[in-house]
């Protein structure tokens, strides 16, 4: 009953949706790596950015007052990667918090000693289980090929939502999760020998640091430079679109 009543409350939400057609262009042709959706797919995802809009809530933090194209921007590249998927993907919390820059966390680390260290860390973005995604506009803005960090703390959310907070996230249900999770491995252990060699590598070295980096750096390529992804990792690229329900290197190279 509860799935019905969304339902029939998006679709109302839909019919109202007083979305500005020129802000919608001014932001989508802002995003290279939307080239080669189909017509039918860009409805799909402005469907899933204004539902998203509705649904979440948008705050500015530090003075920063996020304007109609800048929350518009970030629901549309929260939106790519569970186009197929469904904007249930990103259940169970509402908030996202946009700060100006990067910004500043308190970390605590404890030693093998047993001694507590305290330091700040600066972010471009975080995703909290289970709690608010906080974003960095400054960040957002110098997205580029290889570089998103909106689709990277999203990322997280869909690891978060359905497994291990630090390992890849769980296959879907008719994905082979041998394959899934050899195709992670290898790469994932490709990738950090790389790192320790101190080869120059095409994402992040960052993405190292553990399983679930390597997955959110990964989609944010994925996405962004699919074609690269393609050829560096190709098993790792199909169980990727077989995740995503998506062929972004297919689309691109027909666009
Ligand atoms: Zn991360």
């Amino acid at each position: 009953m509860f799935g019905l009543l969304k339902t029939w409350r998006r679709q109302r939400a839909l019919r109202h949706s007083a979305l500005d057609p020129a802000l919608w262009h001014h932001v989508t042709r802002s995003l290279p790596f939307l080239h080669g959706l189909a017509p039918e797919e860009m409805q799909r995802l402005q469907d899933c950015a204004v539902l998203f809009l509705q649904e979440k809530e948008m705050h500015g933090a530090h003075g920063f007052v996020p304007s109609d194209a800048v929350r518009l921007s970030i629901a549309v590249q929260a939106c790519l990667p569970i186009l197929n998927l469904g904007l249930d993907a990103y259940a169970g919390w509402v908030g996202i918090v946009i700060y100006p820059g990067e910004f500043r966390v308190r970390r605590e680390e404890t030693d093998p000693s047993g001694v507590v260290h305290e330091y700040d860390d600066e972010l471009s973005g975080e995703a909290w289980p289970g709690g608010p995604v906080i974003l960095s506009w400054q960040d957002i803005k110098l997205g580029t090929a290889g570089y998103n960090v909106v689709i990277h703390e999203f990322a997280h959310k869909l690891h978060m939502s359905g497994g291990d907070m630090d390992d890849f996230p769980p296959p879907h249900a008719r994905m082979d999760r041998e394959q899934w999770l050899a195709a992670w491995d290898a790469a994932y252990d490709e990738f950090c020998g790389e790192v320790d060699r101190g080869v120059e590598t095409v994402v992040d070295p960052y993405a190292s640091e553990q399983p679930a980096e390597f997955f959110a750096v990964l989609s944010e390529a994925f996405f962004t430079m699919p074609r690269a992804v393609r050829s560096i990792y190709p098993e790792l690229y199909g169980q990727l679109a077989l995740y995503y329900r998506q062929d972004p290197a297919a689309r691109l190279a027909g666009a």
